[in-house]
């Protein structure tokens, strides 16, 4: 068997492997467990309700025996409870029924951008038919061509035919060995058409923007901003969709799909919080955190006054059950809203934030090699420079950041204040693009601030 060959049958085994290990990993998780815990939460609610109101303020309000209040107190404690609870419901079934957005239903399927060019680069020199394994890909009929191939097996040289990435994301493939080649060697480096190269020559390194004069390479002890172009489609290629994501796409392994300006999938609401959907979510948990605390609040206080006074001597069981269930209930819709109100006035979804966070963390490793753990002013100094060159990571240095809270705000709440306490209205954009921070080059890379427009320095 041939060399050619032989790669051919070990790549279709090998990503014969791979398919069925992305099935296993990626596949959709099924409807009814995506939508158990939307079950488990209006069941929750609807226990609540039930003790709230058909007892706590029944109770009162008939004038039982077992009142905690009179019957006024049970009238006001029941009508801001429904008031509460309709708007923790309509806030819920609007972002349980809307869609947060999937890419797929806007964007057409193609090939990976690497595969295109690739294709129409090979088909063009080479003449050779669309769709063609690269591993067979040879220049055939060309004695020097052969011969040079030859070479490169009998070097042990070949591990730089390299194959198109079929993750779409590792791109910034480690740069080929200096050009040391003879000029008629066959070089295939794929997965990044700028660096794509079909010649008879050995190709440039991938581009690194730190090896221009205008970035020279960061000293070891420095903030170290990503160098991902991530704007470029090939960073942004779904395999598993087969689509270019828009930005701020990703794919969610329990939705299965790519989910337009992907925040996090919330199993309590059965999908994902993403463009469309975003706002009614921060409605949902902002509103629930209110009733929340209301429930647990009126609960406490008026069983802490009746056991003062004596007037009813065993606390009812169900009342703490939902006292429980409320301060619980609570706790995690108010961190939830607080943390959704400082990413959404910082504009990063929370996958985004992660990278924020963990660049944060190699920072601190940073500072902490440089400094001793008690020169706190030396640290803030550092970091004050580095800010200087690159702007804050949060904000300067985020690439979507659009120059004022406010702004930020209003891209996903909408302009009217109404809509940011009410499920109805959206956010100002599609979900397909974004406006980009302009400190940062056109392939989404940060700039240093003398790299800035002039305006901005
Ligand atoms: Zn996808
Ligand atoms: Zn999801």
């Amino acid at each position: 068997m041939s060399r050619s060959n032989q790669q051919s049958c070990c790549g279709v085994i090998e990503e014969a492997r791979l398919q069925v290990h992305e099935r296993r990993v990626h596949k959709r998780q099924p409807w009814i467990v995506l939508k158990f815990a939307v079950g488990l939460t209006v069941a929750v609610n609807a226990y609540a309700a039930y003790v709230y109101v058909g007892i706590f303020c029944r109770d009162m309000i008939v004038k039982n025996q077992s009142a905690l209040g009179s019957q006024a107190l049970g009238i006001v404690f029941l009508t801001v409870f429904c008031i509460l609870l309709l708007m923790v419901s309509w806030s819920y079934v609007m972002v349980v029924t809307t869609s947060p957005g999937y890419a797929i239903n806007l964007v057409k399927k193609t090939d990976s951008p690497g595969q295109q060019l690739a294709r129409a680069q090979l088909s063009s020199t080479l003449d050779d038919p669309p769709g063609m394994s690269y591993e067979l890909l040879s220049p055939k009929g060309d004695p020097s061509q052969n011969a040079s191939d030859t070479r490169t097996k009998r070097e042990g040289r070949n591990d730089r035919l390299q194959a198109p990435s079929t993750s779409g994301k590792n791109v910034n493939l480690a740069p080929p060995a200096a050009p040391e080649a003879a000029p008629q060697e066959m070089v295939f480096v794929l997965a990044n058409p700028e660096t794509l190269r079909v010649t008879n020559q050995a190709p440039l390194p991938p581009e690194n923007p730190y090896q221009t004069s205008l970035h020279p390479p960061p000293p070891m002890f420095s903030r170290q901003p990503s160098t991902k172009p991530i704007l470029l489609p090939e960073y942004r290629y779904c395999s598993k969709d087969k689509i270019v994501k828009p930005p701020r796409a990703h794919h969610c392994r329990a939705c299965g799909t790519c989910v337009l300006k992907y925040d996090h999938h919330c199993p309590w609401i059965g999908h994902c919080v993403g463009a469309f959907n975003h706002k009614f979510f921060v409605n949902f948990v902002q509103w629930a955190a209110i009733l929340g605390f209301w429930i647990f609040a009126t609960l406490l206080g008026l069983n802490i006054k009746s056991q003062r006074k004596f007037l009813a001597p065993d606390i009812n069981p169900q009342h703490i059950a939902v006292m429980a269930l409320s301060a619980l209930f609570g706790i995690f819709c108010f961190l939830m809203f607080m943390t959704q109100v400082h990413l959404i006035m910082l504009n990063q979804t929370t996958v985004e934030s992660l990278a924020f966070r963990s660049m944060k963390e190699r920072e601190q490793a940073t500072l902490a090699h440089m400094h001793s753990w008690y020169e706190i002013r030396a640290k803030r100094q550092t970091q004050k420079n580095w800010d200087e060159e690159w702007g804050r990571i949060d904000k300067e240095g985020n690439l979507w950041w659009l120059g004022s809270s406010r702004e930020n705000w209003e891209g996903v709440m909408g302009k009217n204040v109404w809509w940011w306490f009410l499920p109805v209205g959206h956010g100002l954009q599609d979900g397909l693009s974004y406006p980009t921070n302009p400190r940062f080059d056109k392939q989404g890379r940060l700039r240093r601030r003398g790299e800035w427009p002039p305006d901005l320095r």
